[in-house]
């Protein structure tokens, strides 16, 4: 609770001193109420604006809950809110009534939700609720523009809030592309797609359709994963990156990959000459939180050169899903990889400075060499292991209750201090 106070603390400084901006798309999905499906709820933001970082997305990794903010308000006012809304929902309130406090603050928009809670949004917002029947399969979608819309507990749907920005060359499309993508969002839950990848998709054609397209990001709300900085903008006062545009290339065969624009570069793997596809942001986006049975934890000690720990992954990645959880085999594609300059700044490693959970599909690899007398090294997880049991895998970690996307970059913080 204390962590929570200073995190919110040290975030209020931030935003008072900013200039005002807001996520003009909120988007939430549920589609597995009962909270079992790890990708069984999902949220995101972005807009046409600069700054979507303060547009903050709060992710309760404990209490699974999200809780998105925008609207036309200063930054402090929308802050307030946040606050209150994050206080009521610790408190156990319901969706709605979090959601509602926003209309206490002017200009505030608030959408708040979780797999269990349902999900609402208050304040002021134009708004599609889509629910889907379990039984017969119908589709509702029903636009709120007023007072608190919600999406009751236990039922499956959406809530999409979408405007435009003044200057977004797509001016005037938010209320077409917010009708068209509520509908295409209501297909898909008919459809059993999971709500992350209704969540990417729904991003995707917001993105291309009304221009409402920098990134903020998402967070996967069952197993606490979020894009943290992937999508958000390097350097203040500047726009984030666009969801519908190439985002990397990828080799699935050896786990190769390279970001725009550098990647416009290469035509075939540059290790293994296989083909390489491409990734466009919102896939991205859908990738970084969906948990697959193809996702592996990845745990790197022993360095903590900028980079590695992520090439390590998309390696070791590669690696078990050709090979399986396979010790040597996974030794010999990271000193692969180093042989052919992916990894740089480590030594060859061995089968022994690799440990493999594979009932938690958990990797660590040791780049420093143990003491001569160990033959398996110790398992020092950064996440609680039995959060790794429980959802067999999980993808990324960060160590604090609530997610304060972006807040936490050091260089944002930099051109913070030298301003
Ligand atoms: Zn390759």
């Amino acid at each position: 609770m204390n962590k929570l106070k200073l995190s919110l603390v040290f975030f209020a400084v931030l935003l008072l001193t900013m200039s005002s901006v807001a996520a003009t798309c909120n988007i939430i999905v549920i589609t597995d109420p009962s909270g079992n499906d790890p990708n069984g709820a999902a949220a995101g933001s972005m807009s046409f604006a600069d700054n979507m970082f303060q547009s903050t997305f709060l992710l309760s990794r404990s209490n699974h809950f999200a809780v998105l903010s925008g609207g036309t308000g200063s930054s402090d006012t929308r802050l307030d809110s946040i606050v209150d809304a994050v206080a009521s929902l610790e408190n156990n309130a319901s969706a709605a009534s979090a959601a509602s406090l926003a209309s206490q603050f002017k200009g505030a928009r608030l959408v708040v939700g979780g797999p269990n809670i349902g999900a609402a949004v208050g304040g002021s917002f134009n708004a599609y609720v889509i629910t889907v029947d379990d039984s017969s399969n119908d589709i509702k979608v029903t636009p709120y523009n007023s007072g608190v819309a919600t999406l009751q507990p236990g039922q499956k749907g959406a809530i999409i809030h979408l405007r435009n920005t003044a200057g977004n060359p797509l001016y005037g499309t938010a209320d077409s592309v917010r009708k068209e993508t509520a509908m295409n969002i209501g297909k898909m839950i008919r459809d059993g797609y999971p709500a992350t990848t209704i969540l990417a998709e729904a991003m995707g054609e917001v993105a291309k359709d009304s221009g409402e397209k920098y990134g903020g990001g998402g967070v996967n709300l069952v197993s606490g994963i979020s894009t943290s900085d992937m999508f958000t903008p390097k350097e203040l006062n500047s726009t984030g990156y666009p969801m519908d545009e190439e985002y990397s290339k990828v080799c699935d065969s050896c786990g190769w990959a390279m970001g725009f624009p550098a990647a416009e570069a290469y035509e075939k793997c540059p290790v293994c000459g296989g083909d390489l596809r491409t990734v466009y942001a919102y896939q991205a986006l859908g990738d970084a939180l969906t948990v697959s049975s193809k996702a592996v934890s990845v745990s790197v000690y022993g360095s903590d050169r900028p980079g590695l720990a992520e090439t390590t992954k998309e390696i070791v990645e590669a690696s078990v899903s050709k090979y399986g959880y396979d010790a040597s085999a996974i030794s010999g594609s990271i000193n692969r990889g180093i042989n052919n300059g992916l990894l740089v700044g480590v030594d060859h490693v061995e089968p022994k400075d690799i440990n493999v959970k594979q009932g938690s599909k958990a990797v660590g690899v040791y780049y420093k060499s143990l003491p001569s007398e160990r033959s398996s090294p110790a398992w020092d997880l950064p996440i609680d292991g039995n959060i790794l049991t429980i959802l067999g895998s999980i993808q990324t970690a960060v160590g604090i209750i609530l997610i304060l996307l972006v807040l936490f970059r050091s260089r944002l913080l930099k051109s913070f201090q030298n301003r």
